[in-house]
């Protein structure tokens, strides 16, 4: 307990001058958020909602209004009725591209859930595929988009490029918002008329800008990540240029009525509320992904990124030599949530996901990823994804209690 008790006092000693720089993109995303709650003249009334049609929602229009101030965007959609993440990005997709084009992913391979979206995977019920989309991929080189590759693999029916800032569930590195820009910028000299999508799950408010900024056409996230704040307890967006927003709302709902219905019901003022505090969850949740990634470091553990590395996203992955240790982990993780921590999570089938995936979330939302929680696939090389977390005492108490478990059971 001694020892430990020096380790996190030299890891926080070591980590201070980076929780300075995190506390400064805070405070410059906080201030993007205020200034989109004044130009938008949010109102008390805005946080009431609206029932059955929810024509004239104003709340709804405005909440719209500010996440397009904040994001740089000309329009956006902001839902209950948009159940998650995949739901957000597969209306864009969907709304994008039609019979005969092509969607190239020039990340790598895109978030697990979405290989069913497209067609790559699963029973082809309703993918792109089938509605005769087809799809093709540029891996990563070095860390970074291949532009060269991007351009040999651009054929006419090319209509959408994707680009996938988080590396969600997979080894690569995520890609940070200046490797984007450049991308974009050297695609659109030459093709200014394909339309670049970002997958932007797990990025908003972890650097100063977000990828309309930097370029991109149409963006899309959840919003119980990041923007949401911990306190939406639904809900999802896509925001971007104003006719692709507008195709978007008409896939959402129906030809004709697009943006214009949809009731908020109650969701309005947590997700208002949700999004003022995201940039400062969000600076926490990052302070306890370079705390996870430090003292792991310090006990001999394969943690990715490194403390001292710039960040784009909020995960941390810890990469483990064998399932028990991982399984571990994760239960340990379970065990410090504020809810259901006395229950053990299990390796299980999720739908949308090729292995058995085990899931430590004792979370107030369902599977909220902005609250604490460490999940991955049980495949080798055994990584635990670790991310989230509402305070940056909830995050340090827990992979303390994690690792001192690691250590009890002679695991590390
Ligand atoms: C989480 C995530 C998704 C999917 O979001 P869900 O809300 O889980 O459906 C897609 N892409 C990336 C990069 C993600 O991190």
């Amino acid at each position: 307990m001694e020892e430990m008790k020096q380790l996190i006092a030299e890891t926080e000693e070591t980590l201070a001058p980076y929780f300075k720089y995190i506390e400064e993109v805070a405070y410059e995303n906080q201030e993007k958020v205020l200034n989109a709650f004044h130009a938008v003249k949010a109102t008390e009334n805005d946080l009431q909602g609206t029932t059955g049609y929810g024509y004239d929602d104003l709340g709804r229009d405005h909440l719209e209004a500010i996440y397009a101030h904040a994001f740089k965007a000309e329009d956006a959609i902001v839902r209950p009725q948009i159940i998650s993440g995949t739901h957000a990005i597969t209306i864009a997709l969907q709304s994008v591209l039609k019979y005969g084009d092509e969607l190239l992913y020039i990340t790598g391979n895109p978030y697990d859930t979405l290989l069913e979206v497209i067609g790559i995977n699963g029973n082809g019920i309703e993918s792109l595929r089938e509605h005769g989309v087809s799809y093709d991929k540029v891996d990563l080189k070095e860390g970074d988009i291949d532009i060269q590759a991007v351009f040999k693999q651009i054929k006419p029916q090319t209509k959408v490029i994707a680009i996938q800032r988080s590396k969600g569930y997979d080894q690569r590195p995520s890609i940070k918002l200046d490797l984007i820009e450049q991308a974009i910028q050297q695609i659109k000299a030459q093709y200014p008329d394909i339309i670049i999508f970002v997958d932007n799950c797990y990025g908003e408010f972890v650097e100063k800008r977000e990828p309309i900024e930097c370029g991109a056409d149409l963006i899309a996230g959840s919003l119980i990540k990041n923007p949401g704040g911990g306190l939406a307890k639904i809900g999802g967006y896509i925001a971007g240029e104003k006719s692709l927003v507008e195709r978007c709302g008409y896939r959402l709902t129906a030809p004709g009525i697009g943006k214009e219905a949809g009731a908020s019901l109650n969701s309005l003022q947590e997700m208002y509320q949700g999004f003022f505090l995201a940039p400062h969850v969000v600076s926490q949740s990052l302070k306890g992904a370079l705390f996870t990634s430090l003292l792991l470091e310090k006990m001999d553990m394969r943690t990715a990124p490194r403390y001292d590395v710039d960040r784009t996203d909020l995960i941390q992955t810890v990469s483990f030599d064998t399932k028990e240790q991982m399984i571990l982990f994760c239960q340990s993780i379970q065990q410090a949530s504020p809810i259901n921590a006395h229950f053990s999570p299990e390796p299980a089938y999720m739908p949308g996901y090729e292995d058995d995936v085990i899931m430590a979330a004792g979370t107030f939302v369902q599977g909220s990823s902005i609250e604490l929680s460490a999940d991955g696939p049980i495949r080798s090389p055994y990584e635990v994804y670790v991310q989230g977390g509402l305070t940056y005492e909830h995050v340090k108490l827990a992979v303390t209690r994690a690792a001192q478990k690691l250590k009890t059971q002679q695991l590390v």
